[in-house]
């Protein structure tokens, strides 16, 4: 049987696949290139934008009668956990034969029981010592909409639960020959290598440290969807760098929610640097509550260590920052700001906002403004506010900003990005950098600097694409700077 992944999502979901391939792969399973040539197509899906929800269902559509159907990711992980067993009852036989599964597994002795929603709500263990791990109970009305709508959907899961998939699949009529030493939870799966990059090149890795979120910033689905904070082992997280580096991976990125919580952050850091073949290591997404001094330090210190940060601030209005359940302030955004700027080399700052929060005033925008204006920030992912379920905003705040103000809002803020912009890569004239070459058209070659900053070279000589070369600054646009080969 081979199957294909759809990937719908940010970078964790690129991470994920990752795990889930290898799982697959290690029992009977493999896996293709060809989306056409699969069996079973996969969807790796995101919920943290509504956006990405709403592209599963036009992709389904793309997917062939014969080919079985997948879902999994944040989406279902999110449904699952806004669902109300007590009101189902009625719809669960129905939905079973359909591939929706209400289980438990119990983590001592692999085995799944099933369960009726109302057994699942008295269920209990009757061996203290061993977990029990809920699985797919995934009877929502979403699901319950897409299964009408496709027959081929034959299994929702949850990524917390790639590794009990040999188990699951057994239990759907697979006839899957597994170690049981390979049953583990997500966190302990060794990745096997996967061309996990989102770009067109196969140079950069992204590779987990932490899951899940233990913030709970108002507006956000993630600690739903993803669960509570775990963070990797260093041994692990090192191995598989090193394994991505043996398949000639250039660049690593390192994933989390609240990437610089983990405990160890500073020595994966240290850790990774030092391994051979390694030219870049960035990380994704950082709190500035959590930035230490020797983080910063090594920005300074290791230049394989991206002069760049992506730090979301979302809002530089303090009383937003407080209903948002930030946990600071807009002047200790700005002292972290003062931080960056006042190493030795220059660092490019990037920043998540959003707009139309409830009850944000115009007062409390122009102070966002300001913030951005301070912050000098080379890119800015704009959101316009729109309430997710299940979330403490979506439940505690009225969505009051109307669609009028906030498309003003999100249009100002461009404004001065484009400015911001505009400014900062005239100031790059002159200057040498690395590029990643991503895509090369006729005599166009297409990529990114270590400070992330896109860009584009006319040129006559063509370097391989995913190769890293010198280049020179020689013109800047707003979000793009011209550059020749140095
Ligand atoms: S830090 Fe806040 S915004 Fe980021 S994932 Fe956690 S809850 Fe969501």
């Amino acid at each position: 049987m081979k199957f294909h992944i759809i990937i719908l999502g940010c970078q964790m979901n690129y991470a994920d696949s990752a795990r889930i391939k290898s799982v697959l792969t290690n029992c009977w399973f493999s896996y293709t290139e060809n989306e056409q040539e699969a069996d079973i197509i996969i969807f790796d899906t995101c919920s943290v934008r509504q956006k990405s929800e709403d592209k599963i269902t036009g992709k389904l559509k793309e997917i062939k009668p014969n080919q079985k159907v997948w879902i999994t990711g944040c989406m279902i992980q999110h449904n699952l956990r806004n669902q109300k067993l007590k009101d189902e009852n009625k719809k669960v036989p129905e939905l079973l034969k359909k591939g929706n599964f209400l289980w438990a597994i119990q983590t001592k002795a692999p085995e799944i029981i099933w369960l009726t929603s109302d057994e699942i709500n008295t269920f209990n263990t009757q061996d203290s010592t061993s977990k029990t791990v809920w699985i797919n109970h995934a009877f929502n009305p979403l699901f319950h909409k897409l299964t009408q709508k496709r027959s081929n959907i034959e299994l929702f899961f949850r990524i917390d639960d790639t590794g009990f998939l040999p188990l699951i699949l057994n239990k759907i009529g697979y006839k899957v020959k597994y170690d049981e030493e390979i049953i583990n939870e997500y966190i302990n799966i060794i990745p096997e290598w996967f061309n996990t990059s989102m770009n067109n090149h196969n140079k950069t890795a992204y590779i987990p440290i932490s899951t899940g979120c233990n913030q709970f910033c108002s507006y956000c689905i993630v600690p739903y969807a993803r669960g509570l904070e775990k963070h990797l082992p260093i041994e692990q997280i090192v191995q598989e760098a090193k394994q991505h580096l043996l398949h000639g991976v250039k660049e690593i990125v390192l994933l989390g929610q609240i990437v610089n919580k983990h405990p160890q952050f500073v020595e994966i850091l240290k850790e990774i640097l030092k391994l051979e073949g390694l030219e870049r290591l960035r990380y994704t997404s950082p709190y500035p509550n959590f930035y230490t001094p020797e983080v910063l330090a090594l920005h300074q210190s290791e230049p394989k260590l991206c002069p760049h940060i992506h730090i979301p601030f979302q809002s530089g209005s303090d009383a937003v920052l407080k209903a948002m359940y930030r946990g600071y302030t807009a002047n200790q955004a700005k002292t972290f700001i003062n931080n960056i700027r006042s190493l030795k080399r220059s660092i490019s700052i990037t920043t998540d906002i959003i707009v139309g929060f409830p009850d944000e005033t115009e007062e409390d925008f122009l102070q966002t403004l300001d913030l951005v204006r301070y912050g000098k920030f080379d890119m800015i992912y704009i959101g316009i506010y729109s309430p997710r379920p299940g979330t403490l905003a979506h439940k505690n705040l009225k969505d009051n900003i109307d669609r009028k103000t906030k498309r003003d809002r999100r249009n100002r803020l461009n404004d001065l990005l484009k400015d911001l912009s505009t400014q900062n890569n005239s100031e790059e004239i002159g200057q040498t950098r690395t590029m990643i070459v991503d895509q090369i058209n006729e005599d166009w070659i297409y990529g990114y600097t270590d400070n992330m900053k896109q860009i584009i070279i006319k040129s006559d000589t063509q370097p391989a694409i995913g190769s890293i070369i010198n280049i020179k600054v020689t013109d800047g646009i707003p979000f793009k700077l011209y550059w020749e080969i140095a």
